[in-house]
């Protein structure tokens, strides 16, 4: 099953979010995120056996579940990517170190990670046509993140459906 770790928002912010910014990627072109799917992904752990489950949820139980508190203040067009999404100017200390962990869990379990730099983004729309460099966004969007979550992606002819496997409130 394909896997990943997120900061998971709840339905309602979602809505906000895809609402609120649609006069921001509108203009962009391309292919939006359905409300159910946004979310900022922190790690990407692809294919995975249904067995490796439970190593997984003991690591997120062994993270630091500090509360995060993101301020998104732009929309960045990510051209190589062909993706819009929703940016922090600053990362918080404590999605720093929440993702250092993370990583580190992960190679010490022996999973596969990426080794480019994290950038947290919330993925706004895909496959854009008019990429913008980056739009300022006002007000700036607030975010008191809910929860850290194991998510599986399930893909189906209709787009991807995220299922959580396991959730931890921050
Ligand atoms: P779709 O692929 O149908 O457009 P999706 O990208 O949202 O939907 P997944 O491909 O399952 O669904 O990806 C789940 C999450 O992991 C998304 O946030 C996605 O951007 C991220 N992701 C997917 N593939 C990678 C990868 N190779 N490296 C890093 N992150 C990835
Ligand atoms: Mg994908």
């Amino acid at each position: 099953m394909r896997l990943f770790f997120a900061l998971w928002p709840d339905p309602g912010t979602r809505k906000a979010w895809h609402d609120g910014l649609a006069p921001y990627v509108m203009p962009l072109g391309g292919r939006r995120v359905p409300a159910d799917n946004l979310h900022l992904t922190l790690a990407f752990l692809g294919e995975l056996p249904g067995s490796r489950i439970n190593a997984l949820l003991a690591l997120g139980d062994d993270l630091p579940h500090d509360p995060v508190i993101l301020r998104f203040d732009r929309v960045e067009s990510w051209k190589k990517q062909g993706l819009a999404c929703l940016r922090p100017t600053d990362t918080p200390a404590a999605l720093v170190r929440l993702v250092e962990r993370l990583h580190a869990g992960l190679v010490l379990a022996g999973f596969p990670v990426e080794a480019r730099h994290f950038k947290p983004h919330v993925t706004l729309s895909r496959q854009i046509v008019i990429p913008s460099e980056s739009l300022p966004v006002w007000p700036v969007v607030e975010w008191r993140v809910p929860a850290l979550a194991l998510v599986r992606s399930e893909l189906t002819p209709d787009g991807s459906v995220y299922h959580v496997v396991g959730e931890w409130p921050l």
